[in-house]
């Protein structure tokens, strides 16, 4: 049986912390096969069973790496036979509970590639129209929101990048993935993410590549204007009872709260982490928030 979930200790995974998932991903396999309706199709996928399994075990062993990953070569056949088990974990059909029991598990509903917005239904961490062999793979379906969905496409990486795996990559750190600068000089407050210069090297490569081809710097930045405005009267009342100190004492008590809640790698962090280490924001920078 295989099951999935972080090999290492830490829990802290990709944008947001969350419990392992815990599934027989060849039970589903062969939930799939035996459910399906034409008998071709069903004698066909179950001559697969045994390459399956071995297919699998290379997904976890390699953390789901594109780059070790093999493109196996199927006939049109299997290849549409593999990619269309996908229909059935929609509500009602036989794999159903497999798609309840991903978004499920996702903390606060949201998108486990930004970790910011909604989720709207499952990424193939490796695209099922390049690798069919992972279109019910457990371990390679994540939460994610249409606009993540949309910008990752069929993109899988290369030796100098690849989109973090929420299910197998760890920044494994009690410091936020990200980095904020808060720029408060100008007429507006302008906020600018990027990934932190103090994550492990193994990882950093990946997160960039992660960021920029998600664009989630515009993302969070976007986010952060309506975040800002939800605090300009707060931050206001804590600057008139006792200024810039009593600023910076609200900006942490929010971010502890945030971190309790969400992790340290949620976005947000790296924003309060951002504005309390901008002097020109909590001396009165605040006040162009618009
Ligand atoms: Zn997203």
């Amino acid at each position: 049986m295989l099951m999935y979930g972080p090999s290492s200790d830490s829990l802290e995974i990709a944008m947001l912390e969350r419990s392992p998932l815990l599934r027989d991903e060849i039970a589903d396999f062969e939930t799939v096969c035996a459910s399906r309706k034409l008998n071709s199709v069903k004698i066909m996928l179950g001559s697969l069973r045994d390459t399956v399994v071995s297919l699998y075990s290379v997904y976890r062993s390699k953390s789901g790496s594109p780059l070790i990953s093999p493109v196996c070569v199927f006939s049109p056949e299997v290849l549409a036979a593999l990619e269309s088990n996908y229909n059935l974990t929609y509500e009602g059909k036989s794999l159903g509970d497999l798609r309840v029991e991903i978004l499920k598990n996702s903390i606060g509903n949201f998108c486990s590639l930004c970790g910011a917005r909604p989720f709207y239904g499952l990424d193939h961490y490796l695209p099922k129209v390049i690798y069919p062999e992972y279109s019910i793979l457990s371990s390679n379906l994540v939460p994610c929101c249409s606009q993540c969905n949309t910008k990752k496409a069929s993109i899988v990486g290369s030796a100098n990048g690849r989109f973090l795996h929420a299910n197998f990559d760890s920044f494994a750190s009690v410091e936020s993935w990200l980095h904020c600068d808060v720029r408060s000089d100008a007429e507006f407050v302008d906020t600018v993410f990027s990934v932190s210069k103090r994550l492990p090297a193994a990882v950093q490569g990946d997160a960039e590549f992660h960021l920029l081809k998600l664009e989630l710097d515009s993302a969070y930045s976007k986010m952060a204007i309506g975040e800002l405005i939800s605090i300009k009267g707060l931050l206001e009342e804590a600057f008139l009872d006792g200024g810039e100190i009593a600023v910076i004492f609200e900006l942490r008590r929010l971010q502890r709260s945030i971190v309790r809640g969400f992790g340290v790698h949620f976005w947000k962090n790296a924003l309060y982490e951002g504005l309390c280490a901008d002097r020109g924001f909590v001396s009165g920078g605040f006040a162009k928030i618009c």
